[in-house]
């Protein structure tokens, strides 16, 4: 799994070379590796340090990053699942650290002290209520939740209903409750690429219905296929990764159209059966492997009561078997099989109705509250007229805990962020010079979980959003990429890049995320790595995200219109594994790391 994760997040970063679902195909036909070079700033020999910044970018180094991330990943935090023993003495750990380097608090105001029996001392002025790094806040744990899925059909006069097994005809895991019962249709593989001909929605109506689709593109083995002969297609639907083929990348972005266009559930069913049908993978899921112990994913499910979701959450995506399949298509005598070859006769999609069925979803949710806190400290800008703006920089703390006498330590996830976070408050606390504005420094919880404390942070923040001039998010700084993870990136995307590879050093390479339209932003990172020299692939993100892009905590900054940079270095092969331990790790990477956007902050912070 964890190889396929790597390919998936490779995927995210350079899917961005490539166009979006239903976007003309390129005129100029750039191809991507042009675009990458155009992206690519190369520091080979980097310039002295603002002098300004120099003390505290001076001051972040690998030994210490190291020292931090030595307590932070140990045995006795447990993996710092949020909510826990093990994130509350992180959480500690963090905020001493924040009050011995003299950062501001900028958590929660203390409520006030209740009155004592007789109420309040006459004449004794009550103390002066002091801010605290903590932001606390409450959050809902689905310790059970019961998914159900009834097909309904009408066919003359003959009633029928059939129920599905979850975990066994279908698979479907959210911690939102679902009530749901809409006509079936079937959309084809769910594809609209009108541009190159092919619409599987044309001609059907999705709105209020429930939408069976096929994973991938028509014709995976068949070169006659129109997905076959065109190159960007080919790498969108019929993507090499395993992962993309299973339910990842493309289907969701099918699944995400199909939301657009009003439907109330996706069911996506495996086109091909070449490596098993879903039963397969959640066996394989239960597989014990000594070796490398794949666990349950019995993470918390943990959310912010009554807050909004993220767009791609509470979006109904079941995945179905090809017998669950065959059985929805049954009254209209057809099979998963037939469709598809009526559709590769022609080439032509093959979408309908079908009448006299309906679907019956249901999720059934049991909660129990907990609560869990960020932590949040700053340090006020050397203006009067601009220090009541500022910048924020963060990355979350929180990881997924121990299963069992497995302890995920999130020595890189996202223990080293965390570090990062931690040197940079420390550097400008001890920085002669302040920049103009604020700058706010934030250890989020929760983000293995949905993203909850900076989605919280966003709803309730120190410095207003409009006032929040950017936010930088680091999320897995320490692991370098190598050659062997370059040519599997470059091979995957079918990009000729020997030019690329020509100048990127390896253990230099950082692809950056930022958002589109932010020319402040982008300026500060390209004159900060004049100094720290990396070489950096920018890769600017139109503001809306879906679940690819969005995966960390810039995304509820972006859904709050501000500025962002999300900065992730290579991907470890223990993603998410109890292997993700720190004697795994050196701490080169994440000082490079740190120092740039210690930085690209303090230039922003400055302007
Ligand atoms: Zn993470």
């Amino acid at each position: 799994m964890k190889r396929i994760l790597f390919a998936v997040v490779i995927g995210v970063l350079f899917l961005a070379f490539l166009p979006a679902q239903g976007t003309p195909p390129r005129a100029d036909k750039a191809d991507p590796a042009a675009e990458m070079m155009k992206n690519l700033q190369a520091v080979s020999t980097p310039e002295a340090v603002p002098a300004r910044a120099k003390a505290g970018f001076d001051s972040i180094t690998a030994g210490d990053l190291m020292a931090m991330l030595a307590f932070l990943s140990h045995d006795a935090l447990e993996g710092r699942e949020a909510a826990s023993r093990g994130y509350d003495t992180a959480a500690a750990y963090a905020q001493s650290l924040f009050a011995l380097w003299g950062l501001q608090p900028g958590g929660d105001m203390p409520k006030a002290p209740a009155a004592g029996f007789f109420g309040p001392e006459p004449g004794r002025q009550p103390a002066k209520p002091e801010r605290g790094f903590l932001q606390e806040f409450v959050m809902k744990e689905a310790v059970e939740s019961q998914a159900a899925a009834v097909l309904e059909t009408l066919s003359g006069t003959a009633r029928g209903s059939r129920a599905f097994a979850p975990d066994v005809d279908f698979t479907f895991s959210s911690s939102l409750p679902l009530e749901v019962s809409a006509p079936l249709v079937f959309a084809g593989y769910g594809i609209s690429e009108k541009q190159a001909g092919w619409d599987d929605l044309a001609g059907i109506d999705v709105k209020d219905r429930i939408v069976l689709i096929l994973s991938d593109a028509p014709g995976r083995d068949d070169p006659a296929s129109p997905f076959q002969k065109n190159k960007e297609l080919k790498e969108k639907y019929l993507a090499a990764a395993p992962m993309m083929r299973r339910g990842g990348g493309a289907d969701f972005a099918k699944a995400g159209e199909l939301f657009k266009r009003g439907a109330a559930a996706v069911l996506i069913a495996r086109s091909s059966l070449a490596d098993g049908d879903i039963q397969q993978e959640i066996v394989d899921r239960r597989r014990v492997n000594d070796d490398k112990p794949i666990l349950p994913d019995s993470r918390k499910r943990l959310l912010i009561p009554g807050a909004k979701g993220m767009p791609w959450e509470g979006r109904p995506i079941l995945r179905v078997s090809r017998e669950m399949a065959d059985a929805l298509l049954a009254v209209a005598g057809k099979t998963v099989d037939a469709l598809q070859q009526e559709i590769a006769a022609r080439w032509r999609p093959r979408s309908l109705a079908l009448p006299g069925t309906s679907l019956r979803l249901s999720n059934r949710v049991r909660y129990e509250l907990a609560r869990s806190a960020n932590v949040v400290g700053w340090i006020e800008g050397s203006d009067p007229a601009l220090r009541d703006e500022a910048v924020v920089i963060g990355g979350h703390l929180d990881h997924l805990g121990r299963k069992g006498d497995y302890i995920f330590n999130g020595a890189e996830d996202n223990g080293s962020g965390a570090c990062g976070v931690l040197a940079m408050a420390r550097a400008l606390a001890l920085n002669p010079e302040k920049p103009k504005r604020s700058v706010v420094f934030c250890l989020w919880t929760g983000e293995e979980e949905g993203l909850l404390g900076s989605r919280w942070y966003v709803q309730h923040p120190l410095f207003a959003m409009e006032k929040t001039l950017a936010y930088l998010n680091l999320d897995m700084i320490a692991v370098p990429w190598d050659e062997k993870g370059l040519g599997r990136m470059t091979r995957m995307m079918n990009i000729k890049a020997d030019e690329l590879l020509k100048r990127i050093r390896p253990d230099r390479f950082l692809p950056l995320s930022l958002s589109a339209g932010a020319p402040d932003l982008r300026e500060a990172l390209t004159a900060a790595n004049r100094s720290a020299g990396m070489d950096i692939l920018y890769r600017e993100t139109p503001r809306s995200l879906d679940r690819m892009s969005g995966g960390s905590d810039h995304a509820p900054f972006a859904m709050a219109g501000r500025p962002w940079a999300f900065v992730l270095s290579g991907m470890g092969e223990n993603y998410h594994t109890p292997a993700d331990s720190i004697e795994k790790l050196g701490g080169d990477t994440m000082e490079r790391v740190s120092r740039l956007v210690f930085l690209a902050a303090f230039l922003l912070a400055d302007k």
